[in-house]
């Protein structure tokens, strides 16, 4: 944790006080993470199994080069996403398409993953608006998995999966939160938090790079409503997990997949959190007490009003 009073994510107002960002004014800003996961140089690694001893199991080693980007939403220290003006969450998605392209089109990046931890819940120990991207060296397991289930879906269908799901949630509705020309927001069926919601683009896409100037501002829309819910439900602003799943950057092709966000708020209600605990944890099981039709109605009639 920074001192109270040092922000290392503000602008830099004077010589003495310098933050990661050596400006005094900024509007979005992108910087590579100065404690990162993945490194562009990381180091060569060690290959002193000997081979004489060859065991039955033998561990695979790679080297963990990629890249861990910041991305500060904005320079005031309390505005967060769902208090920026549309035209600012444009500029922000846009920064997100920006950086995929870039990121992605590196020859050692697979995957480009965008994300935001929000709150203290989460384990944030900075609170000014920002969210980062981690441009991995692999496909990280869930995206396989979930490119596993597109593509074994589409091979039998010859449709998509998340299309088809949207299909199902249109003629449900009971599970929609928010609905607009070019997204769905809905808690799928298969929600493992209580609140969990995950936000479709209506068109088959498989990456943020696809949006078109209307559907920028659909999406931002959605965003800011849904995060505006999520804060009204329990009358403090909730902490939340945002992910943005798209297709990998390693060149392949990716038709069976579809571009979406997930959010996950770890409260049950007001003053009950939702732990990873022994069953999820050990047994890979979401204990989930709550219906997601439920959920999705109460989220629904806040969000409304909105
Ligand atoms: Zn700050
Ligand atoms: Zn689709
Ligand atoms: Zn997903």
């Amino acid at each position: 944790m920074p001192p109270k009073d040092f922000c290392p994510l503000c602008p830099t107002k004077s010589d003495k006080v310098v933050t990661e960002i050596p400006r005094d004014n900024y509007d979005i800003v992108v910087f590579e993470n100065k404690f990162p996961t993945f490194s562009r140089t990381p180091g060569r690694l060690d290959s002193n199994e000997s081979t004489s001893e060859r065991s039955i199991l033998s561990y695979s080693k790679m080297q963990s080069r990629g890249i861990c980007e910041v991305v500060c939403y904005t320079q005031e220290h309390d505005l967060y996403l769902e208090d920026m003006p549309l035209q600012k969450i444009c500029n922000l998605i846009k920064v997100w398409q920006d950086r995929y392209l870039n990121l992605g089109s590196k020859n050692f990046i697979k995957y480009v993953f965008i994300f935001e931890n929000k709150g203290k819940e989460i384990g944030v120990t900075l609170s000014h608006p920002h969210g980062q991207i981690y441009a991995f060296p692999y496909i990280p397991p869930v995206v396989l998995e979930e490119l596993s289930s597109s593509k074994k879906f589409y091979k039998k269908n010859k449709k998509c999966l998340h299309c088809t799901i949207i299909e199902n949630e249109l003629k449900d509705k009971r599970r929609i939160v928010i609905k607009n020309e070019d997204f769905i927001a809905f808690i799928p069926f298969y929600a493992g938090w209580p609140y969990e919601v995950h936000i479709y683009s209506l068109r088959h896409i498989g990456s943020i790079c696809e949006l078109i100037e209307q559907e920028i501002l659909s999406l931002s829309v959605i965003i800011k409503k849904l995060i505006n819910g999520y804060n009204n439900l329990f009358g403090f602003r909730m902490p939340y997990v945002m992910v943005i799943h798209q297709k990998p950057t390693d060149g392949r092709d990716y038709i069976y997949y579809h571009f979406h966000f997930e959010f996950y708020p770890p409260y049950r209600t007001k003053n009950k959190l939702k732990y990873m605990a022994g069953c999820e944890l050990g047994a890979g099981t979401f204990i989930n007490d709550t219906l997601p039709e439920e959920k999705a109605a109460e989220l629904k009639e806040i969000v409304d009003k909105i």
